[in-house]
């Protein structure tokens, strides 16, 4: 990565993180972290019932207007952040050795900060830490910064958000998205294939897993997305479509997303997934929007009520 130059991803501003003007992620050349918490994910796969350490880095270099996690992915972080990569690694091996087991880490939005992530993972593997790394990722990636995480990477995590450019304009400022997300989802499978490893407890060790988020007024845009899936990539990965959309963050003032899906379109989904198919990985239950409601300003896990 060129510092001064940055193009990691596919917003390719060039910006230079030593310098008072940032790119679009607004983050500099230092790590900046929010939050380092356990939480038990989407995919009982990941982390079992022990639940994975997730590392969230500050800001996003896509900024969707729905985002869930937008008190630190686009506001000021209410809590002191991690800055720096040994004391991420050291919060992190505190997870790792405090007895309950936990051995699988999750690095949330680590798109413009691959590099700062790369370096924690090398600061645990000195300390002998060698955890299963999950890179859970809106999926606006570069494939080229991507090869360089072979080695590093244990199970890719991305969302496909949009199928539909003109939504991916409206929601998150990205007209490529679809295009430039599928094409990290390939290098992606091209280093893991379809088979998610599985260790004898049944926690994934190994893979890739896409996740989708079903947004309300917009099944066209989900199934659009699922067919890219299939057809441009292959029908044996796992999916794991979400219904947990609840309306926050700037989408409370948007008439066709403030408010949750309905039991229909999450059908009409889930039924275009199986006739594509995609059998394998996950549904959720419709009410899910009322478990997966994290608050980043609050005390403590931002997971817990
Ligand atoms: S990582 Fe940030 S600075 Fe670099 S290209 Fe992407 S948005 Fe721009």
């Amino acid at each position: 990565m060129d510092i001064h130059n940055c193009t990691m991803c596919p917003r390719k501003c060039g910006a230079d993180r030593t310098s008072d003007k940032l790119g679009v992620c607004g983050i500099d050349a230092h790590v900046h972290i929010s939050d380092v918490c356990v939480h038990k994910g989407e995919e009982p796969v990941l982390g079992g019932d022990k639940g994975v350490i997730n590392v969230f880095f500050s800001s996003c270099n896509l900024r969707c207007v729905y985002c869930q996690n937008y008190q630190i992915s686009q506001q000021k972080p209410t809590k002191k952040e991690i800055t720096s990569c040994q004391q991420a690694a050291t919060r992190i091996a505190r997870f790792l050795c405090n007895g309950e087991g936990i051995n699988t880490v999750g690095f949330v939005s680590p798109t413009h900060q691959v590099f700062q992530m790369k370096t924690i993972i090398d600061l645990l593997r000195k300390r002998g830490y060698n955890p299963t790394i999950i890179y859970n990722t809106n999926a606006y990636d570069d494939p080229e910064t991507l090869r360089e995480l072979e080695g590093y990477v244990d199970i890719y995590l991305p969302d496909y958000k949009y199928s539909d450019p003109e939504l991916a304009v409206r929601l998150s400022s990205a007209p490529d998205y679809p295009d430039k997300a599928l094409a990290a989802i390939k290098e992606m499978y091209y280093q893991k294939g379809s088979r998610l490893v599985l260790n004898d407890e049944g926690i994934a060790e190994s893979g890739l897993i896409i996740r989708h988020l079903v947004l309300p007024n917009h099944v066209e845009n989900s199934i659009n997305a699922l067919k890219n899936i299939a057809y441009d990539i292959s029908p044996n990965i796992h999916i794991s479509l979400m219904s947990q959309y609840y309306p926050e963050y700037k989408a409370l003032e948007m008439p066709d997303l403030n408010r949750n899906i309905t039991a229909d379109e999450y059908e009409k989904v889930c039924d275009a997934a199986a006739d594509l198919g995609l059998v394998k990985g996950w549904q959720q239950q419709l009410n899910s929007s009322t478990n997966y409601r994290p608050d980043f300003d609050k005390g403590g896990n931002p997971f817990e009520g």
